[in-house]
């Protein structure tokens, strides 16, 4: 349990901080203190469930997400601190993703001043996430406490901002400063300043030796207003006993086990389950687009001083080759608005 467990209270507002105290080094996970451990073969599909209890004052999403993390860490190649860091935005945004009507999304930024650059992450409603690290071969030495340095790879002085798009003209975004780089506080911290919702935020990845991920996942549980500041306490001692949500997930937890665990006697009422993977909905028509947006004099040294172009997806790595009769093609065509996801590959910096 990391020592950023901290209870703020502000008039009747109270913003439960529990640290993302999840990840692990290598070592093998599940003899912690979870009590909503149950031995369990790996999950076959990551999901995420939604439920309500105290007559809807709490809200509770729960997240296993090993396998998108790894996906997500397998593509953009990332280092163990590096991974643990993605793999925290990514469930984080599939957390908070999950109450969305279908359509909707969320994006996560979080630019710190550490080595990784920052972490930006999208995810649907429909449970599709994607994301990447500016820089992915960030490993620090692992903490004291034997933990892997997520903060330090963040940075500690920064902004955490949070999109959502509700389908409507215009999505909703705010933002938040740093308080610790360890994502789960930071989110914890932007929810109780920027949405005025008290909030437990807990988001562990547990790498493994090889630097796979080997578990992963989150909890967010929300106390609404009416709630008395009792529940809030009782909720967060219920979710410090269990400890670190990715080793509970290691030793078999389900994403309801986790919303049992933490609410406890308030009985929960699940009201969704939601399969979540890895996916990019970028393409070739659609890198095509964002070629076509460069300037005509940029196409042109592309064809001529290249023979053609190679632009990669921050998002998920894929690599889209353009011949130079292509270029020729898009040099005579309209100019398009930019499109941000994509960078060219031969010395594109990153998307931020
Ligand atoms: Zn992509």
């Amino acid at each position: 349990m990391r020592a950023a467990h901290t209870l703020a209270r502000k008039g009747r507002m109270a913003a439960m901080a529990r640290g993302s105290s999840g990840d692990g080094t290598g070592d093998e996970g599940g003899s912690g203190p979870c009590a909503a451990a149950r031995p369990t073969a790996t999950r076959a599909v990551d999901y995420a469930v939604r439920a309500t209890a105290a007559d809807g004052g709490i809200l509770a999403l729960a997240a296993s997400s090993a396998r998108l993390c790894e996906e997500a860490r397998r593509r953009h190649d990332a280092w163990p601190t590096a991974a643990a860091a993605l793999g925290r935005v990514l469930t984080g945004a599939a957390l908070l993703a999950l109450p969305l009507k279908d359509g909707g999304s969320v994006t996560l930024r979080v630019r710190g001043d550490g080595p990784l650059g920052g972490v930006l992450a999208t995810a649907e409603a429909s449970g599709a996430v994607r994301g990447y690290p500016v820089h992915p071969h960030v490993d620090l030495p692992v903490r004291a406490d034997g933990k892997l340095d997520v903060g330090g790879a963040v940075g500690r002085f920064g902004l955490l901002t949070l999109t959502r798009d509700l389908g409507l003209r215009q999505p909703y975004s705010g933002s938040a400063p740093l308080v610790s780089g360890e994502i789960a506080d930071d989110l914890t911290h932007y929810l109780a300043r920027s949405e005025q919702v008290p909030s437990l935020v807990a988001l562990g990845v547990l790498v493994g030796t090889g630097g796979r991920v080997r578990a992963a996942g989150g909890l967010v549980v929300q106390i609404l207003p009416g709630a008395s500041d009792d529940t809030a306490a009782e909720i967060e001692n219920n979710v410090a006993r269990m400890g670190a949500v990715s080793r509970c997930i290691a030793a078999g937890a389900s994403p309801e086990d986790l919303v049992c665990e933490a609410l406890g006697r308030f009985g929960p009422r699940f009201l969704q389950r939601s399969e979540l993977r890895f996916h990019c909905p970028c393409g070739r028509r659609r890198t095509r687009a964002a070629l076509a947006a460069l300037p005509r004099q940029e196409l042109r040294a592309m064809r001529e001083e290249d023979g053609g172009a190679e632009l990669v997806c921050h998002f998920c790595g894929r690599r889209y080759r353009f011949a130079a009769d292509e270029l020729a093609a898009l040099e005579g065509r309209e100019q398009r608005e930019e499109h941000p996801d994509v960078g060219r590959s031969a010395g594109a910096g990153a998307a931020y």
